[in-house]
């Protein structure tokens, strides 16, 4: 994009750690962190620059960890998709800065077959080594969110992939039921060598909603705000946000849901949804006439009714 900001800032390591430290990272942090590189602008020396400057800011005592999620697939497994089947040194689809995490000698990663977590540093073994196949998804961040000093980094990814994971924990902890858990899922190798099938049943959903929370976090003092090179970035402190994420879901479970009115996500799925699928088709036959050309409707119709 030539006329964003952040390609024409040249970004390096002491300007890096100077934003990280002005955000709030301190010594001794355990900082999750979900990066949009190109947003932070040119970085020299790219992604393995911005983990060695998380790692320097939170010292030998602290520890950064990355989201390493991998596929799943509808089930019962296709003959094509049983042969995709998760190992530890599987790539992730979530972009440059987790596989770069992963590629650190001294990077952990945890077990789980679709929503794995790579971490670095003195606490990644304790939060890491038991999140497999029967954990929760979002077990690793459960478990930070116990310490007062754990955060989540939103480096440029504040709008874009609006949300702190911990709204994923609440929904697990408060048990929300939604229709998709069961049917997704993805063959992976067992610590004896045998190949098992993992099913999906702590579902996340869409969390395009979730930018909703921010306001609570900004009132509570949960967040703090600014920017990493040319990115619009977000710390938030773990502990506190998820009090006010079980907080405010325990009100109203629909807090979270986006406001999409094509989003099958949350206008269908969930036990508590209440849009109807004729309107969730209306809208998305709506916005294939404003985007798509005439002659892709009816396999966008047809595609929607299979799949979600
Ligand atoms: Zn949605």
């Amino acid at each position: 994009m030539p006329n964003d900001l952040s390609a024409k800032v040249l970004v390096n390591k002491t300007r890096l750690m100077e934003d990280l430290k002005r955000l709030g990272i301190k010594r001794g942090d355990n900082v999750v962190a979900r990066v949009a590189l190109s947003k932070i602008g040119l970085v020299e020396g790219g992604p393995q620059t911005v983990i060695d400057s998380l790692i320097d800011t939170v010292g030998p005592e602290g520890s950064i960890f990355a989201l390493s999620f991998t596929l799943i697939y509808k089930l019962p497994l296709s003959e094509k998709n049983k042969q995709m089947i998760f190992k530890p040194d599987s790539p992730t689809y979530t972009g440059a800065f987790n596989t770069c995490m992963l590629k650190q000698p001294k990077a952990i990663r945890s077990r789980h077959p679709n929503c794995s977590f790579v971490g670095i540093g003195p606490i990644a073994e304790e939060i890491l080594s038991k999140h497999g196949p029967d954990s929760p998804s979002f077990d690793p961040v459960h478990k930070l969110a116990r310490y007062d000093n754990s955060e989540m980094l939103l480096l440029g990814t504040v709008d874009q992939s609006p949300g702190i994971t911990t709204v994923h924990v609440a929904q697990n902890i408060l048990d929300f039921k939604n229709k998709f858990a069961g049917r997704y899922g993805v063959n992976y190798r067992d610590t004896d060598g045998t190949v098992k099938c993992y099913v999906r049943n702590d579902v996340g959903g869409c969390s395009m909603g979730f930018y909703k929370f921010y306001e609570y976090y900004r009132k509570e003092n949960a967040v703090s705000e600014g920017t990493v090179g040319a990115a619009k970035s977000m710390l938030a402190n773990l502990k506190k946000t998820l009090e006010i994420d079980l907080r405010i879901l325990k009100q109203n479970p629909k807090f979270f849901f986006c406001d999409n009115p094509s989003c099958i996500s949350c206008r269908i799925n969930w036990e508590f949804s209440d849009g109807s699928l004729l309107s969730v088709k209306y809208h998305q036959l709506l916005y294939a006439l404003k985007r798509r050309s005439l002659k892709e409707i009816p396999l966008l119709i047809l595609r929607n009714t299979r799949d979600r």
